[in-house]
C-alpha cells in the first residue's frame, strides 16, 4: 500500500500525474494537481512520481514510511 503526497505549491499543472494515474490524480479548478485517493495500491502512483517535472509528487510505502518514488 502506498502513501502519496503532493507539493501543490511546486505542481505546475503540466498534468503529467494525470496521464500516468487518472485514477489517483486530477487537476481542480485552479489548475493544480490533487488527490483522488491518498493512500493506494496502484502502482502507477510511482509511475506518475516519476513523470513529474516539478518533483512535486512523493510515494511512501504506508507500512514503514520509506520514500519509494
Ligand atoms: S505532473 Fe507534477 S506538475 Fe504536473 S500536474 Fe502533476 S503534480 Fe502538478
Amino acid at each position: 500500500m502506498y502513501r502519496i503526497e503532493i507539493d501543490r505549491q511546486l505542481c505546475s499543472g503540466f498534468g503529467s500525474c494525470l496521464e500516468a494515474a487518472p485514477r489517483l490524480f486530477e487537476l481542480d479548478r485552479s489548475g493544480i494537481a490533487s488527490l483522488l485517493a491518498s493512500e493506494s495500491e496502484d502502482t502507477a502512483a510511482l509511475e506518475a512520481a516519476r513523470s513529474c517535472p516539478m518533483g512535486a509528487i512523493a510515494v511512501f510505502n504506508r507500512e514503514n514510511g520509506e520514500q519509494v518514488s
